[in-house]
C-alpha cells in the first residue's frame, strides 16, 4: 500500500482541482492533508472527495487517476 495526500492549495493546476499525491511524488506540495495508505488511487481520489469537490489525481505520480 501507499500513502496519499490531497493538495490544500488547488491554485498550481490549470483546472483549479486540489490534487491527490502519492508517497515519493516530485512534485508533492507542502501544504496538504494526509488520507492515508490505499491499494490504488481511486479509493485515495475517493477519500480527497470527502475534503474538496473539485478532485483530481496528479498526472506526475498517478496518471491512471489523472482525468483533466
Ligand atoms: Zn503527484
Amino acid at each position: 500500500m501507499d500513502e496519499y495526500w490531497v493538495n490544500n492549495n488547488a491554485d498550481t493546476n490549470p483546472h483549479n482541482d486540489h490534487e491527490v499525491h502519492k508517497e515519493g511524488c516530485p512534485v508533492m506540495p507542502n501544504d496538504k492533508i494526509p488520507l492515508g495508505f490505499y491499494n490504488d488511487c481511486e479509493s485515495a481520489v475517493q477519500k480527497a472527495r470527502e475534503y474538496y469537490l473539485r478532485v483530481d489525481g496528479c498526472i506526475r505520480c498517478i496518471p491512471e487517476c489523472h482525468t483533466s
